[in-house]
């Protein structure tokens, strides 16, 4: 049994979950001076943010790009130490690849809307324009309390621009179906502005009005050198040199509230005991953790969907490609290939490119919500299918010097139309057990800046339970066996 450690407030606080949003937690909770201890079920933290390399440089083999429109993530890399390698992409522009070529990326829409039908010339056909154009004549479209993206967008301007913009864009979030998809969770300054407009087209030139007004400057994305996959580490070594504990190999299994008001978390033959406990795992997982102490929420949370998908990285000579200009492409899935997107990570970012001149890696993805065939095919297929779509894209005939598959089975939670209400209801069966938060991709957003701020309200949640606990010196907590780390 080890000592309880200073600190100068109460409360031992378990993070079951070392994904981002645990690990931003487990910040959080150092930060308002108490302890706290990760219990994270693999062999490494990140989850979904994950540094790999292929062919000798490093690239990140999930997520790779930080939205940089809202604080969070940039604020928490640079609170780990990583202002220094904050990279943002070497290039904004990217293509989509529709009707046989690749166009280049419109500009002036919100997730694929225009404002206007001439901001999409070039990537619809004449009569997807001018279906554009009558927008301003329909009748209102009542959203109501919720309403699916494509079924709203097609509404008033026709399925073309949902087909060939929204669903790739959408999909490139959340790897999922616009017809499903709530627009009040998704693009919520879409549903606020159809709550108040009868027009699309005005609604969004007034959303891009007001973000010119607000003069947003800067890049909207931002990468790390080394990859994204660098922010849970950093965030991990920081929370370790202020004391936390973070534990790998320490998939908990249950999770018991004690009659004293404390709890009990079980991981493997490791017992211990919290004043609170953040669950900070996907539905599923925390569907099975939370069905004893709170059956609503775990109700609720098992009735979450997820996506799967694949990314498949290959790595090139240089002298054998010549790539298009830009960050890579987007493909409707209209269109019928099989990849649904590529990003071209040399041209992307200076820092792989840096890497070794002389290499070039890009990447496919593969996967939609409910396509499970493709995902069943083996790497060796996936590698096939994604060098026959960068062929008829861009021309790319070389043979790569190494391909990497790497598979997220039920990678990303759905939000369909009424997600938002599910949350209010998971939130308020929450609320009802002291001591307990939830937090991560399937609440409030599947973006890394959105994980680290449910991260962030999840622990302010439990500071209000935590503020009247005594301190648990005598009582701390039992690392039956040591072996912390990654
Ligand atoms: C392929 C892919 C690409 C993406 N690209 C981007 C991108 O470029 N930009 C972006 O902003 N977002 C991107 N996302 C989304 C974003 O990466 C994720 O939504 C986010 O990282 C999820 O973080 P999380 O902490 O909520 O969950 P996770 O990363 O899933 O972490 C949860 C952790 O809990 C652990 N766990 C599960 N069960 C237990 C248990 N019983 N006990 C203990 N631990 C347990 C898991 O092992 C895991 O480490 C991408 C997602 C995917 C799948």
């Amino acid at each position: 049994m080890r000592e309880a450690q200073t600190r100068t407030e109460a409360g031992q606080v378990v993070v079951i979950g070392g994904g981002i949003a645990g690990l931003a937690a487990a910040h959080r909770v150092l930060a308002g001076g108490r302890r706290v201890t990760v219990l994270e079920a693999s062999d490494r933290v990140g989850g979904k943010l994950l540094p790999g390399e292929i062919a000798g440089v490093r690239v990140d083999l999930g997520a790779e790009s930080m939205l940089a429109r809202r604080p969070e993530a940039v604020a928490l890399a640079r609170e780990v130490g990583l202002a220094g390698r904050l990279q943002p992409p070497a290039t904004a522009t990217a293509s989509i690849w529709t009707r046989g070529a690749l166009c280049p990326m419109p500009k002036g829409h919100v997730m694929g809307v225009p404002g206007t039908a001439a901001a999409l010339a070039g990537v619809l056909s004449e009569e997807g324009l001018a279906r554009i154009e009558r927008d301003a004549d329909l009748p209102r479209t009542e959203v109501g309390d919720d309403v699916a993206v494509g079924e709203y967008v097609a509404a008033r301007l026709g399925r073309e621009v949902v087909d060939r913009l929204v669903e790739p864009l959408l999909g490139g979030v959340y790897a999922g179906d616009a017809y499903r998809i709530s627009m009040r969770s998704a693009v919520p300054q879409l549903y606020q502005a159809a709550l108040t407009h009868d027009s699309l087209t005005e609604a969004v030139r007034e959303i891009q009005a007001k973000a010119a007004a607000n003069q947003q400057t800067g890049p909207v994305f931002m990468g790390i050198e080394g990859g994204v996959g660098q922010l849970p580490l950093a965030v991990a070594e920081s929370v370790r040199a202020r004391g936390g504990e973070i534990v790998t190999g320490a998939p908990v299994t249950e999770l018991r509230r004690e009659a004293s008001g404390g709890w009990r978390v079980v991981a493997g033959d490791r017992v211990l005991r919290a004043d609170a406990v953040v669950v900070a795992v996907p539905a599923p997982a925390a569907a099975a953790l939370l069905r004893a102490e709170a059956p609503g929420a775990a109700a609720e949370l098992a009735a979450v969907e997820y996506a799967s998908m694949a990314l498949i990285t290959l790595a090139y000579r240089r002298a054998d490609t010549a790539l298009p200009a830009g960050s890579g492409f987007l493909v409707p899935p209209v269109d019928g290939r099989t990849i649904k997107a590529s990003t071209f990570a040399s041209q992307k970012w200076g820092w792989i490119a840096d890497e070794d001149p002389d290499t070039l890696v890009l990447r496919t993805s593969v996967g939609r919500y409910g396509e499970t065939d493709i995902l069943g095919r083996d790497d060796a297929h996936l590698v096939d299918v994604s060098r026959r779509d960068l062929k008829q894209a861009t021309g790319l005939d070389a043979t790569p010097v190494r391909t990497r598959v790497t598979r997220w089975t039920d990678g990303l939670p759905q939000y369909p139309v009424g997600h938002h209400a599910r949350v209010a209801r998971v939130r308020e069966h929450i609320a009802k057990v002291p001591g307990l938060a939830v937090c991560g991709a399937q609440y409030d957003g599947v973006g890394i800046p959105a994980c680290i701020a449910s991260a962030y309200a999840a622990v302010d949640q439990l500071d209000g339970d935590l503020s009247g606990v005594q301190d648990l010196t005598a009582n701390p907590v039992q690392s039956l066996h040591g072996g912390a780390g990654e």
